[in-house]
């Protein structure tokens, strides 16, 4: 996809290095999951999504997985249902041995889900009793009070 009006958030980076990246890909209209762009590695697909690796990893996982629809669609509500049973495979599969996972779907208007880019993709991380931190996923908007 290219030309698009706004494909990120660049209020929801969490790093100088993430807003320059993003802000980068948004002047020149490139969404970076898709793949037609080629700039994701892929670990594996189905025929609704494929899964790469978060680039920027949430401190405190063990792995943090991005699940990303091969479609550029903004909200979950635009598969078809049978991309959510591939979904669940994908997760069991992602899950391995770990003992403990988190999913995170931010869906529709980012600047009110706290995502960051405008091409739906669920966040899977594995966990473990002793995290480096406390992982936190913001998802929603600034509250006032907090800006
Ligand atoms: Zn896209």
């Amino acid at each position: 996809m290219s030309g698009a009006s706004v494909l990120y958030h660049l209020e929801a980076a969490r790093s100088d290095e993430q807003r320059a990246y993003m802000d980068d890909l948004e002047r020149r209209g490139v969404c970076v999951f898709c793949t037609e762009h080629g700039r994701t590695e892929v670990a594996f697909g189905g025929e609704h999504f494929y899964v790469t690796r978060n680039l920027w990893p949430y401190r405190g996982t063990l792995e943090h997985w991005l699940i990303v629809p091969h479609a550029h669609v903004r909200t979950f509500d635009e598969l078809p249902d049978e991309a959510g049973g591939e979904l669940w495979a994908i997760k069991r599969r992602l899950k391995g041995d770990a003992t403990a996972t988190a999913t995170v779907e931010r869906s529709g208007d980012m600047r009110y889900n706290g995502g960051s880019v405008a091409h739906l993709h669920i966040h899977f991380v594995t966990l473990d009793e002793t995290p480096e931190r406390t992982v936190r996923f913001r998802v929603s908007a600034w509250a006032e009070s907090e800006a």
